[in-house]
């Protein structure tokens, strides 16, 4: 199966030329589990998070986004694809 992410977060890690996503996985959550849960816990590990309510898109965000150039790149154990 192949993802097919269109994002304009352009300071990503993960974001590619013409505005997609080049993560093998993603996990998009509510803004208060972002908030609360550290960097570690993401894609890799979704199964086993209670699914939440966030009542409006302006309440989620995508927790798999990591600052190009960052020292945090490989914490996720998410795949950048080619
Ligand atoms: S990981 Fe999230 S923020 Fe980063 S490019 Fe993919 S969808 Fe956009």
């Amino acid at each position: 199966m192949t993802q097919h992410i269109h994002c304009i977060v352009s300071d990503c890690h993960y974001y590619g030329q013409g505005n997609v996503c080049k993560a093998n996985e993603i996990l998009v959550a509510t803004d208060k589990f972002g908030d609360n849960q550290p960097d570690q816990l993401d894609a890799t590990m979704a199964s086993q998070y209670n699914a939440e309510q966030a009542g409006t898109c302006m309440a989620t965000c995508c927790k798999s986004y990591v600052p190009k150039g960052s020292d945090m790149t490989t914490q996720d154990g998410i795949k950048k694809m080619s």
